[in-house]
């Protein structure tokens, strides 16, 4: 597979190339030259697949030529150590999926879907140099959310050391120990200014003269395609799961005696009956994870549409309705893993589909803080379960729709709503509504850490200084 930048589709690149260089040379994302398909005998077993099966499927053909068959299996068994159970918030239902269903995607280390990512991209990335002598220093500035994911996907990876910088006093307890309670080959700083200011002194370090001579420095931030490619292994593996009509509490694949398969990729869109393709709704931020969910529709998934959810940082929703895109400033939410008024994939969905074909396959929604309270509230009190502010976000786009709509109307009537993360991982938003959230042995863990970091001015040279030292 060859990729392209979103500016220029004149200068194709490897996968490694793309993977190791994160950015294109002319500031553009890396996208696929293609969307592959999944092979017919695949597309019509995903029901019967394992995640493992299904992860190594759809990987394969964006590596191809770069990554074997077998070492590919090895990084995938490795970075997917946990699955994406298909969960009824109300598991009394007469009918299956009369109720939405969420998609828990938290069940990683850090408790959120960054999870699959960013342990993939690390272990990809150790492949890629294998055989340097020098090792690489991998830079990422984080407001919080991503350092966690990071941090854990890349420890104890041979070859790579990794320096996190944090805004000191400005991430949760929990946060700054999922950053910099882990130690070993992940170091963390702690930098006496705001989320901008690492930004900036990341940048700063990657046109350093001194630290270009000494280090090889590389940058993991969220855009890479690396992370991007395995977001979309769940979508296939729920949609086959859930067009057969199952939940799947156990985030594995069984066969399904009554599943209904298809046999034609046309199919898709035709639902007949139970056996219809599920629509998605994605809570979105900077929309890896929408796209992705597109990929798995392009490869031939069974999925209908998708619902893309925001915040008040409604970029998308208000270009879907207007076919205008205009970025804005970014305004803070209670799902602050999602105000982002410029959405970095918006380029790689742009540069795929026509403005007419991303209307087709996405319907936007925007979610105010109260609306996602009460959602959190109402899901709590009606069935016991406990969202995070993200997956409420979807939670109550969903009801949004369905209310806009009157009852049910092709594509929203099985709907599979992505829970992007546990919700004691914010539990202050959490408990407020709700009382005490039961926390997951991977929260206990990090909670159970010591944090050591270093604190630093907003001072390249300070940057500079750490990094030649330690590294
Ligand atoms: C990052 C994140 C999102 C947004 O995902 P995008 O791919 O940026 O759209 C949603 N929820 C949580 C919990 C996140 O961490």
């Amino acid at each position: 597979m060859r990729y392209y930048s979103t500016k220029n589709s004149g200068q194709s690149f490897s996968f490694a190339e793309a993977v190791l260089s994160g950015l294109a040379p002319d500031g553009g994302l890396f996208v696929p030259q293609i969307i592959p398909c999944y092979r017919e005998n695949v597309k019509n077993s995903l029901s019967s697949m394992s995640f493992l099966e299904i992860a190594f499927e759809t990987i394969k053909p964006f590596v191809d030529g770069e990554i074997t068959g077998p070492v590919l299996e090895e990084l995938c068994t490795e970075a997917f150590s946990f699955g994406a159970p298909l969960v009824p918030v109300n598991p009394d239902l007469e009918k299956p999926f009369s109720e939405p269903v969420l998609m828990e995607l938290f069940h990683g280390p850090t408790a959120a879907f960054k999870d699959f990512g960013a342990r993939f991209m690390a272990r990809t990335f150790s492949f890629l140099r294998r055989g340097e002598d020098r090792p690489i220093h991998i830079l990422v500035a984080t407001s919080g959310d991503t350092g966690g994911a990071v941090a854990d996907g890349f420890f104890n990876i041979k070859g790579i050391s990794v320096t996190i910088l944090y805004p000191k006093g400005r991430v949760s307890e929990l946060q700054e120990k999922q950053i910099a309670g882990l130690g070993g080959n992940i170091s963390a700083l702690a930098v006496e200014g705001s989320f901008d200011d690492c930004q900036a002194l990341v940048k700063n370090a990657f046109t350093d003269k001194r630290l270009q001579e000494q280090l090889t420095l590389s940058s993991a931030n969220s855009i890479n395609i690396s992370r991007l490619i395995p977001q979309t292994i769940y979508y296939s593996v729920i949609a086959g799961k859930a067009q057969s009509g199952c939940y799947d509490s156990d985030g594995e694949a069984t066969p399904r005696a009554n599943s209904v398969q298809y046999t034609d990729a046309k199919d898709n869109r035709q639902p007949s009956g139970n056996n219809r393709p599920v629509t998605f709704c994605v809570p979105s931020g900077n929309f890896g994870n929408l796209t992705a969910g597109l990929y798995a529709l392009s490869m031939g998934a069974p999925i209908a549409g998708f619902i893309a959810a925001t915040n008040i940082n409604k970029t998308v929703p208000d270009y879907l309705e207007s076919g205008e895109y205009k970025t804005r400033i970014s305004q803070a939410t209670i799902s602050n893993a999602m105000d982002v008024g410029a959405p970095s994939n918006f380029e790689r969905m742009a540069s795929h589909w026509s403005y007419a074909q991303l209307r087709q396959m996405i319907q936007g929604v925007y979610v105010t803080d109260s609306e996602t309270r009460q959602a959190i509230k109402n899901v709590h009190q009606d069935h016991g379960y406990y969202l995070d502010p993200h997956g409420a976000v979807g939670w109550s786009a969903v009801k949004k729709i369905k209310t806009a709509v009157s009852g049910n109307t092709a594509g929203t009537d099985k709907v599979i709503i992505a829970a992007t993360a546990h919700p004691a991982k914010f539990s202050e938003t959490v408990e407020s509504i709700t009382g005490p959230v039961p926390v997951p042995a991977a929260i206990e863990n990090a909670l159970g850490r010591t944090a050591r970091s270093h604190t630093i001015p907003v001072d390249i040279s300070a940057l500079r200084d750490f990094l030649l030292n330690a590294g």
